[in-house]
């Protein structure tokens, strides 16, 4: 079996039953149950590895498994399947205390039912239809968050919706404990950027720490004259320099400048324990540049980043990069910035002042020098580079006030309609779905912010598990989406979403 790509977490696979059958029956479904974990444990669509448990039989070991899975910190949440009976009661002990993810798997050990051979033997051993729907009765008493995927155990669209919830519950255990540095505090009067950190903690787990750009400062003064070479030589190898940044160019000297700052953020966050940062332009107190190809090569190698101290956007970079471990196409912090309304197909050209990832990047990027009009320092080095044509989603988080809500737009990269010789920043052109009006209304309607995490790497089902698992909204604009069932659907989740609260 090849290597998993979220291997350090695992899922537990527990099939129900009850002592009532008798040993043969139970040893029955102790086999089937450990033919389907084996079977999800191999599977390439599941990036985690998969552990059978024992056969859930009495609500004491029921109870005690669940304090287990909660003790458990590579246990990222639990499969749940009822291959006989499992009178529900039994449950109810342990399902209260349980605080991992769950996915009630509706499945049944045979895909074909033996019509010539079946007697009421076989009627008892397998009875999923019957049994998951005295669980599943329960799990809605309890109001129990969880996902429900039906189908074979063995067809690769049951395989590819548990893998989907895999990756969120990851997701979730990531939030928990991501420590985000914000360097400088909010760009001064911008809204949406700013968010109660308190209830972020609360509601995902997350925490932000402020610091004075001075902390960094000390940090990239200390990086030695080796590191600095080492990294400039890394940027010859992996990109195309502009004469002015090569050896010997004019401009040189602000190659290195650029290599102190990536060695210093890369030796403060990994010494602090931060998996995302942000900084802000208005905040750079010795700093000669604004972080552009340090904070886009961080994020190439999985941190999270979020620009004008939008710490939420980091921490969301960093939870979407970590469910798309292993996966094709890349994530990214990204702006929109500006449309081309004139083709027949209206277009959206996302970007930003320099910020965005190589890993979304078509082809080898170059590394560049121009001058930033904001910020009133030396001109910073940056990756230029157009994102890769194909599908992809933008998905941000904004602060209602009395709640967080997720909003995510799916939409298809192009490739750009024309050269763009003279913009001298990595950017992304794409068409959001349904189309360019209806998208961009559902965005607004929304409170959509400027800045989303945009990635080519996930299905969005991921997000919508994500937030299942978190109890936050998610409003996502896909294909399906019209103007006014949205605007319904805005309506109507503020008032669930408020009576749901509580007091
Ligand atoms: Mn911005």
């Amino acid at each position: 079996m090849s290597a998993k790509a979220l291997g350090q977490y695992e899922l537990w696979f527990v099939a129900g039953s009850q002592e009532m059958y008798g040993e043969e029956v139970l040893a029955a479904v102790a086999a089937d149950a450990g033919e389907i974990a084996a079977a999800l444990d191999a599977a390439a669509a599941l990036p985690v590895r998969v552990v059978l448990r024992e056969v859930a039989t009495t609500p004491e070991a029921i109870r005690r498994l669940c304090l287990e899975a909660n003790a458990a910190d590579a246990c990222a949440g639990l499969i749940l399947w009822m291959h006989t009976f499992s009178p529900a009661q039994m449950w109810i002990a342990g399902l209260s205390i349980l605080d991992k993810p769950l996915l009630h798997l509706h499945t049944q050990f045979n895909r074909a039912l033996p019509w010539a051979q079946i007697d009421m033997n076989y009627m008892n051993t397998h009875q999923s239809a019957h049994g998951d729907r005295e669980f599943a009765f329960l799990e809605t008493r309890m109001r129990l968050a969880r996902k429900t995927v039906v189908g074979h155990w063995s067809d690769e669209a049951t395989l590819a919706r548990i893998g989907h919830w895999s990756r969120a519950a990851c997701g979730w255990r990531e939030a928990a404990g991501l420590t985000v540095a914000r360097l400088g505090d909010n760009m001064r009067d911008v809204a949406v950027t700013e968010g109660d950190k308190v209830e972020a903690h609360l509601r995902l787990g997350i925490t932000v720490s402020g610091f004075g750009v001075g902390d960094l400062v000390e940090v990239m003064d200390a990086v030695g004259e080796d590191e600095r070479q080492r990294l400039v030589a890394e940027y010859e190898d992996q990109y195309d320099l502009v004469p002015e940044l090569r050896s010997g160019g004019d401009r040189r000297d602000s190659l290195v400048v650029a290599a102190r700052i990536e060695a210093g953020l890369r030796e403060f966050l990994t010494a602090g324990g931060f998996g995302a940062f942000t900084d802000t332009f208005q905040d750079l107190h010795g700093l000669r540049q604004l972080p552009g190809i340090a904070v886009q090569r961080l994020m190439a190698d999985g941190f999270g980043f979020g620009g004008e101290g939008d710490w939420k956007t980091a921490a969301l970079v960093r939870i979407v990069k970590l469910m798309a471990t292993g996966l094709q196409g890349g994530t990214s912090f990204m702006e929109d910035y500006t449309y081309d309304l004139a083709g027949e197909v209206p277009l959206v050209l996302g970007s930003h002042m320099l910020e965005v990832c190589p890993s979304i990047a078509a082809a080898r990027p170059s590394c560049e020098i121009h001058p930033l009009s904001i910020g009133a320092r030396e001109d910073p080095v940056r990756l230029v580079f157009d994102a890769a044509p194909g599908p992809a989603f933008m998905f941000s988080m904004l602060d209602m006030g009395d709640r967080f809500r997720l909003l995510a737009n799916e939409v298809d990269v192009i490739a750009p309609p024309q050269e763009l010789p003279k913009l001298p920043v990595a950017r992304a052109v794409w068409k959001p779905k349904p189309d360019f009006a209806t998208a961009a209304e559902a965005w607004l309607v929304a409170g959509g912010p400027h800045h989303s995490v945009f990635s080519a790497a996930l299905d969005t089902e991921v997000l919508a598990d994500f937030a299942a698992i978190a109890g936050l909204e998610l409003l996502l604009i896909d294909e399906h989406t019209t103007s006014r069932d949205f605007a319904n659907e805005v309506r109507w989740n503020q008032v669930y979403y408020r009576l749901a609260a509580g007091l």
